[in-house]
C-alpha cells in the first residue's frame, strides 16, 4: 500500500466549516484526505478541511511517513541478506533533499 495525500477544492457556501479542522484558527482552503501506513502501526486515514499552512504540514507528514517506511524496508532487506547498497544510496539522497529545506 502507498501512503497518499489528496487535496480538493470545495464549495465554501455549502459544506465547509468556519475554521481549519487541524489548527482551528484559520479559514479552510482545501478538503484533504491523508492515508498513511507505518511499520507496526494500524493504517491511519484522516480527512477534513484545512488551511494553507496545515496543508504544508500534511505534505511534511507524508514525507516523514514515506521516509520511515523506506528505512523499515531497508532493515527488512538487510535482515534477509539482500544487498541494500543501492537502496541505501537512494534513501540517503531522498533524506538530503528533505533536510535541505
Ligand atoms: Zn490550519
Amino acid at each position: 500500500m502507498h501512503n497518499s495525500l489528496h487535496f480538493t477544492t470545495f464549495d465554501p457556501l455549502r459544506d465547509a466549516p468556519e475554521f481549519c479542522q487541524l489548527c482551528e484558527s484559520r479559514p479552510p482552503v482545501f478538503h484533504f484526505e491523508l492515508s498513511t501506513e507505518r511499520p507496526e502501526e494500524e493504517p491511519s486515514h484522516r480527512k477534513g478541511f484545512c488551511c494553507d499552512v496545515c496543508a504544508t504540514r500534511l505534505v511534511r507528514t507524508l514525507e516523514r511517513t514515506e521516509s520511515q517506511q523506506w528505512s523499515a524496508e531497508e532493515a527488512a532487506l538487510a535482515a534477509d541478506d539482500f544487498d541494500t547498497a543501492e537502496f541505501h544510496k537512494r534513501l540517503e539522497s531522498l533524506r538530503a533533499v528533505m533536510e535541505s529545506r
